[in-house]
């Protein structure tokens, strides 16, 4: 089994795939209801009437005789509003509150304490305790009910919002980040409970091509006509995000592999006969899909996204408009890939550390945004690692990243591990490239963390792969040409290039020495890291020249690194 990225647990802010995420497991498109109601008070008739009236009412209530049981209650089946009385034995109505409101819950719940006290001290307190209405006895119905439509209406506006800012703007599924975070929470509990979980990844066939004939509108249409069908496809527990450009991503829950696979097939049939209508153009689209179930050495949220993405990557090199398994996949079948994917044997023996770019300097995650901003404007890098006191990896930054926090007036001041994101995908250096150059072909990342037992020491990105590539087709254009580096002019011209370049650099470091400026630091990483580029080129169209039936790139280039 070739390696999969991971993101190594300490990467993790601490108990963030224990948290319940901030949101509503189900499709955008499904209705809010405030409507499941526990009651907690010990007071068998009193109990007993609360819940004639607000199951009269229209709400499905849920009784427990004491804050103990309520607490159980609310942490299996989290309710939308719970009334508690005020004295119980064991847990009283205020600690409930406060230790309700010490819960990860998906929402937002809303407490309503009961009592006979009414003087202000004790309103206080049950308010203070994480209360959010409070209600003296003796209680009358229509006082009870109209509470609760008002709680009802909070509610209500609180989870629209929660929803608008989870959801992709064009096709109103979840976005990425929220899709994420139930992933998490759906793999815990999977594992937690054994019990089935599956994700399926889809990615529409030659979309590209949709949007150079018909235009960018017909796009999309298409996206979101894909989307209606994707939610119509799907069960009110099933999770559907847009996960990229025209990339869904779609979580079934108690759904095995085998039963994933039924349901993608018939997703892809119920796709491909839809007409797509975009004012008078008529059209239809396939999609690949990849699906993967949770296996034994499913450790990680990530990896059983990363299993539906090498199935859908397969799907796509074996012809599209299908759905395969990873089960498939792990099997490590030889697949009949098609014409334009023969050349594959092009990364033999190449691994990660012949190709990544060598990290210079990692950021420290108490450095400052303004500190990163500027280091990112002199050095013209996008994007860097950021390390503990350990030298351990925690995180990327990126300059969108520092985007998001320029605009207000702390954000300048703040730490990186702030707004870094933790969430990143590594390999080890004896990766083979062909594994990372799958991977970065497939996914909106454009670049990945080499490490060495959690320390980074390389990055290997969209920029890595070309021009890697293309120190590949000019070596082989030089050999092909006698693989006389003296007699070749293009070979000479090209190192003539390369040594310019490094003069020009040397030149601007040599001047940035003797002006001193603040960021000098800076200039110097800037420039060491463009020479040290230039320098992998030399190296691996020289090694290549020399030694036509040798390895390549990989000397050139780890010698570097080394
Ligand atoms: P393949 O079968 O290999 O997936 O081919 P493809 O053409 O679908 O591949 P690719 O992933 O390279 O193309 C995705 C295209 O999706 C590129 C981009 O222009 C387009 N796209 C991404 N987001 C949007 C969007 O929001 N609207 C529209 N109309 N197009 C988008
Ligand atoms: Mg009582
Ligand atoms: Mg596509
Ligand atoms: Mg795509």
């Amino acid at each position: 089994m070739s390696p999969r990225p991971t993101v190594a647990p300490e990467q993790r802010p601490s108990g963030h795939t224990e948290n319940i995420p901030n949101v509503e497991p189900s499709g955008v498109k499904t209705p809010i209801h405030v409507r499941n109601v526990i009651i907690a008070d010990d007071d068998d008739l009193i109990r007993k009437m609360l819940a004639r009236w607000l199951t009269r009412a229209g709400y499905n209530v849920r009784e427990a005789t004491n804050g103990t049981e309520a607490l159980r209650i609310v942490r299996e089946q989290p309710p939308d509003i719970v009334i508690t009385d005020w004295e119980m034995p064991g847990v009283e109505g205020p600690q409930l509150c406060h230790e309700i409101r010490q819960l990860p819950l998906p929402h937002y719940v809303y407490l309503l304490i009961l009592t006979s006290r009414n003087d202000p001290k004790w309103v206080v307190e049950g308010l203070e305790s994480g209360a959010d209405d409070f209600l003296s006895k003796p209680i009358r119905e229509a006082e009870l009910v109209a509470r609760l439509r008002a709680a009802a209406r909070i509610l209500e506006g609180e989870r629209k919002l929660q929803q608008l800012a989870r959801t992709d703007a064009l096709t109103g599924l979840l976005s990425q980040r929220s899709f994420y975070d139930i992933l998490c929470y759906e793999f815990q509990r999977a594992r937690r409970t054994n019990r089935p979980l599956s994700c399926a990844m889809l990615d529409l066939d030659f979309f590209k091509r949709i949007n150079d004939v018909y235009g960018h509108p017909v796009g999309d249409v298409v996206l979101k006509v894909t989307a209606d069908t994707l939610l119509r496809s799907c069960r009110h527990s099933d999770v559907a995000a847009r996960y990229g450009g025209e990339e869904f991503c779609v979580l079934l829950p108690e759904i095995s592999e085998a039963q994933a696979l039924k349901w993608a097939e018939r997703f892809r049939e119920m796709l491909r006969a839809t007409e797509i209508v975009a004012g008078d153009k008529k059209l239809t689209v396939t999609c690949s899909v990849g699906v993967s179930g949770l296996y034994e050495d499913t450790l990680t949220p990530e990896q059983l996204l990363d299993q539906a993405d090498q199935a859908l990557l397969c799907a796509k090199r074996t012809g599209r408009d299908r759905v395969v398994t990873y089960q498939t996949v792990n099997q490590n079948v030889e697949f009949d890939l098609d014409e334009s994917h023969r050349r594959h044997d092009l990364f033999e023996g190449i691994l990660a550390e012949h190709v990544m770019t060598p990290i210079v300097a990692p950021l420290q995650g108490d450095e400052t945004v303004e500190h990163v901003a500027a280091y990112f404007l002199r050095s013209r890098i996008s994007s860097a690692p950021v390390v503990n006191e350990n030298g351990q990896l925690i995180g990327i930054v990126s300059e969108k990243d520092l985007m998001e926090a320029i605009t207000s007036s702390e954000g300048w001041n703040r730490p990186i591990s702030e707004l870094m994101r933790p969430h990143v995908i590594t390999y080890p250096a004896d990766t083979p490239v062909r594994v990372i150059y799958e991977f970065l072909c497939r996914v909106a990342m454009r670049r990945v963390i080499i490490t060495d037992q959690g320390v980074p020491v390389g990055i290997v990105s969209r920029a890595s792969l070309l021009r890697w590539f293309r120190n590949l087709v000019l070596s082989e254009r030089a050999r092909a040409k006698g693989q006389q580096l003296a007699a070749d002019n293009t070979a000479e011209d090209i190192i003539q290039d390369a040594l310019n370049q490094i003069g020009r650099e040397r030149d601007k470091m040599a001047q940035k020495l003797v002006e001193k400026p603040p960021d000098l630091c800076a200039h110097l990483v800037g420039a060491a890291s463009r020479i040290q580029e230039i320098a992998v080129d030399i190296l691996a169209f020289a090694s290549a020249v020399q030694n036509p039936l040798g390895e390549q790139f990989g000397c050139g280039a780890s010698s570097v690194v080394d």
